[in-house]
């Protein structure tokens, strides 16, 4: 059994047996790990709050090798955000992020890109930053870490230039321009606000966006293109995503 150390998120928990959990975490050094947290169920549990979604830790856990279900042996919190995710507006939308890195990324494949990304975005929504932004800011930041995010100066069809309003195809996930090349593709606009804010998006720290001006009509464009692009990979729309879709209708 190999002893390993590492920085981790919690991602997510199920129940096994009477006491015990297994944890998906993601961590820094591999990537995402699933480990057993042995009567981590139980009202004293060694855990303590370590298992809540995001808690950044640093964990010691036995694993013999990447088949094998391994073994958390001690959690150390470093960052909790329980507070932070605990509002009716940020609990779904930590799913969501779960939800996208689980889908994004292979068990035991370290992005240290992305690792990143989820402690920027979490310290941005600490920071009072708009909920439906940093979602956003999550999705755009996936895709480019992924590779995905198509780009964004010159037509995939004609190679132009892009200037103003754009189009994201259905079928190939690439930009089109609106001269010739938008015509004849099914596809989503993206008009030139969502396009800027997508800008803003790719120039800024989730922190520094917290507290700016937020133009829901942007952001809601904008996610229109995200999805499309997250469904094209993920081959189906996120389960956490339909739940923050149905608590906004409530609002
Ligand atoms: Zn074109």
């Amino acid at each position: 059994m190999a002893l390993r150390h590492a920085s981790a998120y919690a991602l997510r928990t199920w129940p096994l047996g009477e006491a015990d959990f297994i944890v998906e975490l993601f961590t820094l050094e591999r990537g995402r790990v699933r480990v057993v947290a042995r009567s981590a169920r139980r009202p004293k549990s060694r855990f303590g709050s370590a298992l809540q979604p995001f808690t950044r830790s640093q964990i010691v856990y036995f694993q013999r090798d990447k088949d094998d279900l391994g073994r958390l042996s001690s959690c150390e919190i470093e960052k909790s955000y329980f507070e932070t995710l605990a509002t009716l507006e940020n609990a779904p939308m930590a799913a969501y992020w779960a939800e996208l890195i689980i889908g994004f990324t292979p068990e035991l494949d370290p992005i240290p890109d992305l690792y990143r990304l989820t402690g920027a975005a979490l310290d941005g929504l600490q920071a009072g930053a708009d909920v439906e932004l940093m979602a956003r800011y999550f999705e755009i930041w996936v895709l480019r870490i992924s590779g995905l995010l198509p780009d964004l100066q010159h037509c995939s069809q004609c190679g132009r230039s892009m200037e103003g309003d754009v189009w994201v195809s259905e079928t190939t996930q690439g930009f089109v321009c609106g001269r010739d090349c938008a015509g004849g593709v099914a596809g989503t606009r993206l008009a030139t606000p969502a396009r800027a804010l997508l800008s803003v998006i790719l120039t800024n720290s989730p922190v520094q966006l917290a507290g700016g001006e937020v133009s829901r009509g942007a952001v809601r464009a904008l996610e229109k293109v995200t999805g499309l692009l997250i469904r094209g990979q993920l081959d189906r729309v996120p389960r956490s995503w339909w739940v923050m879709q149905q608590l906004r209708r409530r609002r």
